[in-house]
């Protein structure tokens, strides 16, 4: 239960990022009204948890998206443990009780390697520097650049196909010159990334949740 102080009514809210059901009262509403409100509205909170996807594990046969694209896991306990990525396969051998966890922690030093690597791209584009470049897994954003000039991704965004990506990244290191989502702040984003941006961020608002089922068990 989320008490807010902004908030007037009683809100219910599916999470379809995580399943999590989200109830939303104001400061002021009895807690045991607001319960069985939620109660009341059962049938709702089944239909929307009905459509949220299952979780997508990262399992010898199974697809992952990388770069937008399907890629079959490939798994032979033969290979040496170094995975690899080819035509459409990811690689990988050693032990299949960890198989998942290595999965993770490759896509997330890849996601590391490839968005540093835009940033820079980008930020010598529009003649900034960026001070550090990191990804994390946080549920509520693709990206957010500090006054500092660190940017952060998540690393999930290499699930995504290349042009959102790019778009995000793109976006990030506008926010360098404009700390703000004014009209110059939207033209120099559209000028980094070459065409417009918000077909990215519409994939990311309908895609981005199944993204966010990758991975976990
Ligand atoms: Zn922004």
């Amino acid at each position: 239960m989320i008490v807010s102080p902004r908030a007037r009514a009683m809100r219910l809210r599916v999470d379809q990022r995580t399943g999590e059901v989200l109830l939303t009262v104001p400061r002021r509403a009895s807690r045991r009204k607001a319960l069985a409100w939620a109660a009341g509205h059962r049938d709702w909170i089944e239909a929307q948890l009905a459509q949220v996807a299952p979780p997508s594990r990262l399992l010898p046969g199974g697809t992952l998206p990388l770069y937008g694209e399907p890629h079959l896991i490939d798994w032979d306990p033969a290979r040496p443990r170094a995975i690899q990525v080819d035509g459409g396969r990811i690689i990988a051998g050693g032990p299949a009780d960890n198989l998942e966890a290595r999965i993770l922690r490759w896509l997330r030093r890849h996601a590391v390697d490839l968005l540093a690597a835009e940033t820079r791209e980008f930020a010598g584009l529009a003649g900034v520097s960026v001070a550090r470049i990191g990804v994390g897994d946080p549920l509520s954003r693709w990206g957010s650049c500090s006054s500092q000039g660190s940017i952060r991704y998540s690393w999930r965004l290499i699930l995504a196909p290349d042009w959102v990506r790019r778009a995000t990244v793109a976006h990030e290191v506008a926010h360098r010159v404009h700390m703000n989502h004014g009209p110059d702040f939207h033209a120099l984003v559209a000028d980094l990334f070459g065409a417009d941006p918000k077909p990215a961020r519409s994939w990311l608002r309908l895609r981005g949740p199944l993204l966010h089922r990758i991975g976990r068990s």
